[in-house]
């Protein structure tokens, strides 16, 4: 059952696992998730005063995890606009030609189509970047995941899914989740999203030891979080 306290102007909701323990802890998943694991005799109240205690800490967690939101500015498909691919910046070029294709070519994105509706130009745009996603993210977790040898992890599952407000997400039973529209980041902001998520099969949250492995797998990580945050301002 999800409970909510609140914290000033701000909501918290949380679910309560009772277990067989003398403390109370909190936990924050990169689901967004509150979880309190209490006391068997713990009351309602003491629950509620932890997470009074506790809130500026849990708020900080979340919009941790919230700083990842993909913020792509809306485009509108003309000619002349600039759209990113792999942390580059290519103008959009526009030709009617009797065969559809997407093509890379010297700084510019040359879309061919037999008319250039915006709607149309959005779509071939929107499968080429997808198509160049898999295969990428292919590459880059293959890579990333000889990083993890002495952590003996099975390779996981993994699906590229857009998602509103995340570039990479991990589900409870260890299936990889990134967000296509991270092929318009760096290669190396990809690879930060991917060993960040690959580190949640070793620790489910953002402890302490997860910031450690992440650090011990990318120590530069930081920089590339960074600079995925601001590029796509
Ligand atoms: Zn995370």
């Amino acid at each position: 059952m999800v409970k909510n306290t609140k914290y000033g102007n701000t909501d918290i909701d949380y679910t309560i696992q009772y277990a067989e323990r003398k403390t109370l802890s909190i936990e924050v998943y990169p689901n967004l998730n509150v979880n309190v694991i209490a006391p068997l005799d713990a009351s309602s109240e003491d629950i509620e005063q932890k997470i009074l205690k506790r809130a500026a800490w849990i708020v900080k967690q979340k919009s941790y995890f919230e700083s990842f939101l993909p913020r792509i500015p809306q485009r509108e498909y003309v000619a002349g606009e600039t759209h990113l691919y792999l942390g580059r910046r290519y103008v959009l070029k526009l030709r009617i030609a009797e065969n559809e294709s997407v093509k890379l070519k010297a700084g510019n994105i040359v879309i061919s189509a037999p008319d250039l509706n915006p709607n149309k130009m959005k779509l071939l745009l929107g499968a080429w970047y997808y198509r160049h996603a898999e295969r990428r993210f292919q590459i880059i977790m293959k890579d990333a995941f000889l990083r993890f040898n002495s952590q003996k992890l099975r390779f996981p599952e993994y699906e590229l899914k857009r998602m509103k407000n995340r570039w990479g997400s991990c589900t409870p039973s260890g299936k990889i989740i990134i967000n296509p529209e991270i092929i318009k980041a760096p290669s190396k902001c990809i690879e930060y999203v991917i060993i960040h998520e690959l580190c949640h099969l070793v620790h489910p949250n953002h402890s302490k030891a997860f910031f450690q492995l992440l650090e011990e797998k990318m120590p530069d990580w930081e920089k590339w979080k960074m600079k995925l945050e601001l590029m796509l301002a």
